[in-house]
Formats: C-alpha cells, sequence, structure tokens
C-alpha cells in the first residue's frame, strides 16, 4: 500500500513537471499577445494556482516566482498602471520549466510516515509498555486492570527511584505520574510528577509523553506541565477510561487509520498530491473539487477535519466554512485553511469568518500530517466529550438514540438481526438513602464499567437516564442477547460495594426486545422498556423478553387506534 502510494507520489510529481512546463510556456505565449487582449484575471488565477502547488511538487522557485508576480498583478489591477502590466508581462517571460531531470528525486523520500515514537528498544505499537508511579497500591491496581484491557503492558512502581532505574533500562512509551508524591524522608526535596517526569526525560535524553493523575489549580506548575509536555491530568480512579482514551490517542497513531479528512480544492492535481501524503499516513481522505458537493458528501463521509482552498472560482474557503457553521450538526469538525495566500490580512480575515487553522501552500508533507493529526484527534476528543455522559463515558441519551436510530437502519438494510436492552438497577433509591448520593455514583459507575468491559466495541452503550442504560447488540439475536445481558446481571449482582463500614450489592433489571418486531428506534425502546417493566412487576433482578407478548399488545393497540 505504501510503496503504491510512493510510486503514485513519484508518477504524479513527474506528471506534474510535465504540465508546469507547458503551462508556464502558455502563460509566456500570453504575456506576449497584445496587452488589451490579455485576460488578466484568468492569468491571476494560474498565477495563484502555480504560487499554491509548484513547491509542494519539489519547484519551489518557480512557486515563489509565480507568488512574486501574483503579488505585483493585484497591485497592478488595483491601480491599473500600465507600467505595472508591463512589469508583470516581463515576469512571465522570464519564467523558466525546469528540465525534467531536475526533480528533486531526494524529495520522493519526504513521504513522510507518522514519525515512529522515540524508544530505544524500538518496540512495535502492539507491545506499548507503560509505567505507573503510584502509592496506592489499590489505586494503581484499578488503573493496571482499565490498562491491560486494552493491550498495554504495564509496570507498577511504588517508588521513585524503583522506577527512574527501570527506565534507564527500558525507556516505557508513556509515563503516568502521581502530581504529588509523599516525601520519602525528611532529607528528600519536595518534588512532583511534573519534575520527575522531566528529569527522566532529561536523564535518557528523549521525551517521553507523561500523563499526571491528579488535577492541579495551580498555574505555574501547570505551565511546567505544557513544558514538560505533559498530556493531561487525570484523577483516579474516576478518569481512568479517559486516561486509557487519553493513552491510545497519542500513542496508538495507527488508529489515525479511522480519523477522516474531507479537502476541497479546485486544484485536482494538487488534491490528488494531499490524498496519496495523507492516505500514506494512514488518514481516510476524500477529495471535492467543487464547493457546491460539499454539504452533502459531509453527510456520507462524516468527516472529522475539513480542508478548505481559500480561493476557488464558485465561492471561497471561509465563505464555504461559514455554510458548514451553518448546521449545529458540523460544530465538532475542525475547519483549515490550506492555502498560497502568503498574505497575512486574508488570512485573519478567513478565521475570524470561521474556521480553526490556516496552514500555506506549499508544505511539507510531514507538517501537513503532524497538523492534521492534531487537528483531528481535538476534534474527536470535542465530539467524545459532547456525546458523552460526565459519570460514565456513555454515550448520552440523545446520541444513543441516534446511533440505534442509523444502527437499525444499517441492520435493515444488511438483513442482520440486532436488539435494543433496556436495564435498571434495583431499588436504586435505598442505596442513596442508606449510603448517600457518592456511593450511588459508585454503583452506576461500576455497572457501566461492567458494560463496556464485557460488550464488544462495536456495541452501543448509553446512559438513558439515572440508573437506566440503554444498550444496543449488532448482529445479534434476541435468543443471544437475553443470554449475554443475563450472564452480566450474574456478574453484576456478585460485585460488593463498601460504604460506612458495611458491604452491599446491587441487582440490576432488563427488558430485551429484538429489531423484528418493532417499526423503528422509538418503537424498539417503548418495546425494551415495556419488558424491563415486566421484569421489575416479576421480581426484579431478572432479564425479561417476550415477542409474542409484544406482538399482540402491538396489534391490540393498532386495533384500538383504527
Ligand atoms: P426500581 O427497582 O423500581 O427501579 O427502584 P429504584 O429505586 O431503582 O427506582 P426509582 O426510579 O424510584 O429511583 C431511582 C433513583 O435514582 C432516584 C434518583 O434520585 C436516583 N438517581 C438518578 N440519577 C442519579 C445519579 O446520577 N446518581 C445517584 N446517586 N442517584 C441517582
Ligand atoms: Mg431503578
Ligand atoms: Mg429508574
Amino acid at each position: 500500500m505504501k510503496q503504491e502510494n510512493n510510486q503514485r507520489l513519484l508518477q504524479l510529481r513527474q506528471e506534474y513537471g510535465v504540465w508546469l512546463k507547458g503551462e508556464i510556456a502558455s502563460l509566456r505565449e500570453n504575456s506576449r499577445c497584445d496587452k488589451n487582449s490579455i485576460t488578466w484575471a484568468d492569468i491571476r488565477l494560474r498565477l495563484h494556482r502555480l504560487a499554491g502547488a509548484a513547491g509542494t511538487f519539489g519547484f519551489a522557485e518557480v512557486g515563489t516566482a509565480c507568488r512574486a508576480l501574483e503579488r505585483k498583478l493585484d497591485a497592478a489591477l488595483a491601480s491599473n498602471d500600465a507600467a505595472l502590466f508591463d512589469a508583470v508581462a516581463l515576469g512571465l517571460q522570464a519564467l523558466t520549466a525546469p528540465a525534467r531531470d531536475d526533480l528533486p528525486a531526494e524529495r520522493i523520500h519526504d513521504v513522510a510516515v507518522i514519525p515512529e515514537l522515540k524508544t530505544r528498544a524500538g518496540q512495535r505499537p502492539d507491545q506499548l509498555i507503560v509505567y505507573i508511579l503510584e502509592e496506592e497500591k489499590a489505586l494503581a491496581e484499578q488503573l493496571c486492570q482499565v490498562l491491560a484491557g486494552v493491550d498495554y503492558r504495564i509496570q507498577h512502581f511504588t517508588k521513585q527511584k524503583l522506577l527512574e532505574q527501570a527506565c534507564e533500562r527500558y525507556c516505557p512509551s508513556a509515563l503516568i505520574l502521581p502530581l504529588h508524591l509523599m516525601r520519602q524522608s525528611a532529607s528528600e526535596k519536595a518534588t512532583d510528577g511534573v519534575a520527575i517526569g522531566e528529569t527522566i526525560q532529561q536523564r535518557l535524553g528523549t521525551s517521553i509523553p507523561l500523563f499526571l493523575t491528579d488535577v492541579s489549580s495551580d498555574f505555574d506548575l501547570q505551565l511546567r506541565a505544557v513544558r514538560a509536555g505533559v498530556e493531561g491530568f487525570f484523577t483516579l480512579p474516576r478518569d481512568k477510561m479517559r486516561l486509557a482514551e487519553a493513552l491510545d490517542n497519542r500513542l496508538r497513531p495507527d488508529r489515525l487509520a479511522s480519523l477522516r479528512i474531507m479537502m476541497v480544492d479546485d486544484d485536482e492535481i494538487l488534491l490528488d498530491h494531499y490524498q496519496s501524503i495523507l492516505e500514506n499516513a494512514g488518514f481516510s481522505v476524500m477529495t471535492l473539487s467543487r464547493p457546491d458537493d460539499v454539504l452533502s458528501a459531509m453527510e456520507s463521509f462524516v468527516p472529522d477535519i475539513l480542508v478548505l482552498d481559500v480561493q476557488m472560482p464558485q465561492c471561497n474557503g471561509p465563505e464555504l466554512a461559514q455554510v458548514v457553521r451553518y448546521h449545529p450538526r458540523w460544530l465538532q469538525v475542525s475547519i483549515v485553511y490550506l492555502s498560497a495566500g502568503g498574505d497575512v490580512d486574508a488570512q485573519l480575515s478567513a478565521m475570524t469568518k470561521a474556521g480553526d487553522d490556516f496552514l500555506v501552500k506549499p508544505i511539507a508533507s510531514n507538517v501537513l500530517i503532524a497538523s492534521m493529526a492534531a487537528c483531528a484527534r481535538r476534534s474527536r476528543a470535542l465530539a467524545g466529550a459532547l456525546a458523552r455522559d460526565g459519570l460514565t463515558g456513555l454515550l448520552k441519551h440523545a446520541d444513543i438514540k441516534e446511533r440505534l436510530a442509523v444502527s437499525l437502519a444499517q441492520a435493515r438494510r444488511r438483513q442482520l438481526p440486532l436488539c435494543g436492552v433496556m436495564l435498571d438497577i434495583d431499588f436504586f433509591k435505598r442505596v442513596n438513602d442508606t449510603h448517600g448520593h457518592l456511593v450511588g455514583d459508585e454503583v452506576i459507575r461500576a455497572l457501566a464499567d461492567l458494560l463496556r468491559h464485557r460488550l464488544r466495541e462495536t456495541d452501543l452503550i448509553g446512559r438513558y437516564g439515572g440508573e437506566e442504560f440503554l444498550v444496543v447488540l449488532h448482529d445479534t439475536t434476541g435468543a443471544q442477547t437475553v443470554k449475554i445481558i443475563d450472564g452480566l446481571r450474574e456478574d453484576f449482582s456478585k460485585l460488593s460495594f463498601e460504604a460506612n463500614g458495611t458491604s452491599f450489592s446491587c441487582t440490576f433489571s432488563a427488558g430485551v426486545m429484538e429489531a423484528d418486531f418493532v417499526h423503528d428506534a422509538d418503537g424498539l425502546i417503548k418495546a425494551a422498556d415495556q419488558c424491563l417493566y415486566r421484569a421489575k412487576n416479576e421480581g426484579r433482578n431478572r432479564v425479561v423478553t417476550d415477542h409474542a407478548w409484544w406482538k399482540k399488545a402491538a396489534e391490540e393497540t393498532a386495533k384500538q387506534n383504527a
């Protein structure tokens, strides 16, 4: 795949070289015509394109010359000064096309791949090793469990010294450090996670991603953290899932494969070039040469980032960005301009209207990839935060419903079974009343964790209400679903919670409905909820599904309505 893409890039550059020769010859030809018959607007557009693209394909000098000519032409058009037009015409005649051999062969190698994370032993991304420094064993154990579940090799240390020695022997992919560390002796200097991270990084001469447990409101400390390259602050155990996600975001660049970039530019050969580079780096890329296709294309492609050229014939980039921003649905999509315009005022005005970043053509492949990766991560994190419930990290009410509707439509198209499950903790009010709200929260979170760990990544899990969850299982029949949920029910009932020196346990009830028996997403939720209601009535701590009963009930309702 990479080999093929490199070939394609090489071929593109050669094609561009040939085209460039012709384009320059044509511009020189045009500039020799009678000055009154020259279409300067057309020349300007062509210069603008060359300024943006030539450098990208290794013809930097042509690009720079065209940028200068474009500026001169702008001045001429603004002042209508004949002398300036003459100067532009002379400049055009002086343009030279580089010989084919000038194609810098070594530049082909700058086709960047995501830079490998610096590790001494050069371990592969599927064997990431993370060191954790944590004095409280129980806390570390909880975190280790979560991280081991998502394929990290974890080593836990309780003493700073031991951690430092381990780092000397083997450089980990990331360090998880406490913000505050207990002083082990009176003579020891007080230290914090940032300082420990910095020391280790200096000693090893490499930057290791740092994750801090515990949150700080101290600005100076936060600033030091930024400078030391700290990825984030996390409160344990609450944020353990968020920490796992942050590790993935930072350490598993292969996940970029699912990041989606849509690029809009009227220069198709340039689009082709960027597409090759970004696909090489593992992004999914869709390119469009016409801005009026963007909204419908976004519906089907659902990009994380929209990359817009600033000057296009039908409408400009900032206008297009504003059109997109009219739709709240696309709020979390990052908009990045990629333009040949080196003009600071134009950049500012583009950014003021809408947009998150401005990149200037020509752009080095590795810079393009790094910018896209950063942007896409931000956009994903934002989308995730907006859609997720703060207590459990699960999808929120509206989002789980929306996803269910999409899943249901897909399942119907592919003729695959799908099940909806409504799940509610039994006598939860009693937990709150007896042990307090915080302990109640702990129970809700425990059930959320259990669901997340035991169901497949493709299944949907949402917090539907207070202690009520909606789960959607893809490609699973009603009978299979009942079996799975019943297993979860048994495991949940065995969990033991501690409060005020006593321990207690909880149960849940669930209602299961297969999509075949309902019309739409709302119908599925309603039917599953009816089954849940029956489970509660029949004594709780059970899973109920009853398609025949539901079908009959639905028929009776229809009869009554008729
Ligand atoms: P049932 O077995 O019939 O479901 O009884 P229940 O007590 O679980 O149900 P009920 O709906 O009467 O009470 C649910 C309680 O959950 C009421 C509400 O205060 C509490 N609750 C809702 N959201 C939260 C939350 O986020 N945290 C905590 N601790 N409690 C919550
Ligand atoms: Mg309940
Ligand atoms: Mg309830």
